[in-house]
């Protein structure tokens, strides 16, 4: 059960997959910490090619900044690399040199506080190349960059199919700006934690404390037996997504695309679980709470 509307603590925005000149960004790291201290942030990781940039050798703007590293090990199913982003990493991945992208994400996994599997979609990395690494607390479910690089930043399929053979994965949006095109503040989590710590951070990270959003608010979700109240920011559009199979009906959705409202209330049929939400506002923008397990 995902519990971040009832989690105690404080809401943070915050990023945590960035590029910047310390590889293939176009943005130095203290542009890049100052447009996110601007946009009002609250914590933020630079996540660099093979590269962890120290955070105390910036000016953090008065917002929590994580180190943060992003990996590419080959070995997909259709040919491509899997990305995968850690964050707090004890030590340079230069370490992490392995025979299978199985086991250097393991390697990642083994020295970070928290690691994901970035953009699939991008990547053409299908749910079998996931399933066997262990140790991630989930995938990125947006990524901005993709999105407006080539379309392909949306990774809800990879998601479900996981989470339909009994992985418990986690989703999150991110931005991975380059800036090579506008890129910035598109994918962001909204995330529950008991104070600005890294080590809160980063237990919120891993207790699935946040929900992932590319504008929408989602305020509240209180689940009354089979009953689902959600209440967010204006959004015409509000589903209950079941990736198990054999239910019959799994998605359900309220609201019809007509008008703006701030509650929704659904009926679950028996037997949903897991389900996760997205609330949809007008302009078409997202937001994904985490999946509920009900066990
Ligand atoms: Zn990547
Ligand atoms: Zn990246």
């Amino acid at each position: 059960m995902s519990g971040v509307f009832d989690a105690p603590g404080e809401w943070l925005r915050g990023n945590l997959h960035l590029h910047t000149t310390n590889s293939d960004g176009e943005l130095a790291p203290q542009q890049a910490v100052d447009g996110y201290a601007e946009q009002g942030y609250d914590f933020l990781s630079i996540t660099d090619h093979d590269v962890v940039t120290d955070p105390d050798e910036l000016d953090s703007r008065g917002m929590t900044l994580l180190p943060g590293v992003e990996i590419a090990p080959p070995g997909a199913e259709l040919g491509q690399t899997i990305h995968c982003v850690g964050i707090g990493p004890s030590a340079e991945p230069s370490t992490l040199e392995a025979d299978t992208a199985v086991a250097a994400i393991g390697r990642l996994v083994d020295l970070c506080e928290a690691c994901f599997v970035a953009h699939p979609s991008w990547s053409s990395v299908t749910f079998a190349d996931i399933l066997p690494i262990e140790g991630i607390i989930g995938l990125e479910v947006f990524n901005c960059t993709c999105r407006r690089g080539i379309g392909r930043g949306l990774s809800e399929v990879q998601w479900d199919d996981l989470l339909a053979r009994g992985r418990r994965l986690l989703g999150l949006a991110v931005d991975d700006a380059h800036r090579h095109y506008d890129d910035l503040y598109g994918g962001w989590i909204m995330l529950r934690a008991q104070d600005r710590s890294p080590d809160a951070i980063c237990e919120a990270l891993r207790a699935g404390h946040f929900y992932a959003t590319q504008g929408p608010e989602i305020r509240d979700v209180t689940i009354d037996g089979e009953s689902l109240h959600i209440e967010c920011s204006p959004c015409v559009e509000v589903f209950a997504v079941c990736p198990t199979p054999g239910r019959g009906t799994t998605n359900w959705r309220h609201g019809g695309g007509r008008s703006e409202q701030q509650s929704f209330d659904l009926q679950l049929r028996p037997g949903t679980d897991p389900f996760r939400v997205v609330v949809v506002d007008a302009h078409g923008n997202r937001a994904w709470t985490n999946p509920y397990w009900l066990d």
